[in-house]
């Protein structure tokens, strides 16, 4: 389960930017996947769930944004977003490209945190 290991890496580096900020704690990060990135949502929620635990992200929000396969068509010059990963053709004029220009994210959009002087209880 390699979401395991994306997991990881993610909550490692939302925790160093978290700590640098003086934050108390994480209460919710934004992820970017692209759709070819092959990252199954359920399994990283739950890897998710597993590595912050005792972290500053225990119980953070994980919020996912989708970004959809963008590829270049040659016949159109232009950037043009494909409906699904079934099939690399330009939906507008239908020639086929391989040249992806964006569906293969896995980034850490943002987080967001509850800083120490903030905290009330
Ligand atoms: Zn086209």
């Amino acid at each position: 389960m390699h979401e395991l290991s994306i997991a990881n890496s993610l909550v490692e580096n939302a925790a160093e930017h978290a700590a640098q900020a003086g934050a108390a704690r994480v209460t919710a990060i934004t992820l970017r996947i692209g759709a070819l990135s092959c990252v199954h949502e359920s399994a990283l929620r739950f890897s998710f769930e597993l590595v912050t635990k005792d972290t500053l992200l225990e119980g953070a929000d994980l919020k996912i944004v989708e970004v959809p396969v963008a590829i270049f068509c040659e016949e159109c010059q232009r950037e043009v977003t494909l409906p699904g990963i079934q099939r690399f053709r330009c939906p507008v004029c239908d020639t086929p490209g391989a040249d992806i220009r964006q569906g293969r994210e896995l980034d850490l959009e943002s987080i967001e945190v509850v800083e120490q002087h903030a905290e009330v209880s």
